[in-house]
């Protein structure tokens, strides 16, 4: 699969299938690109984090258990706060702003932390 048709399938409001909580979006964009998104995609060498237990994931169409051998890699600060100034211009000054805003994505990821 290319990584066009990947970016395209973004997991939303789907459960954590390790803690059931519902979650709006698991901005599998807030990975880089090119080096992070397709290890997430598969589960493979890295896995995503739910941001409420905090369990590895896998980012595919469905959001399933990554194997428990595969390191987690938490969100990226940087990529979060280049998708706000990419997809969220003229709206969200930068992430925190973002955070605290009422966007329905937003309320999962307030006590989230990303890594630099
Ligand atoms: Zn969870």
């Amino acid at each position: 699969m290319k990584l066009q048709q990947i970016l395209l399938e973004m997991p939303a409001r789907e459960p954590c299938p390790h803690c059931g909580h519902l979650v709006a979006d698991w901005f599998r964009e807030w990975y880089e690109s090119e080096s992070e998104q397709p290890m997430i995609y598969k589960g493979e060498k890295k896995a995503a984090d739910c941001p409420h237990c905090h369990l590895g994931v896998k980012l595919a169409v469905i959001v399933g258990k990554a194997d428990p051998i595969v390191p987690i890699l938490a969100r990226s600060r940087t990529a979060a706060e280049n998708w706000v100034l990419q997809q969220k211009a003229g709206i969200y000054r930068n992430l925190n702003h973002f955070l605290q805003s009422n966007d329905p994505a937003a309320p999962d990821y307030r006590n989230y932390t990303f890594r630099a």
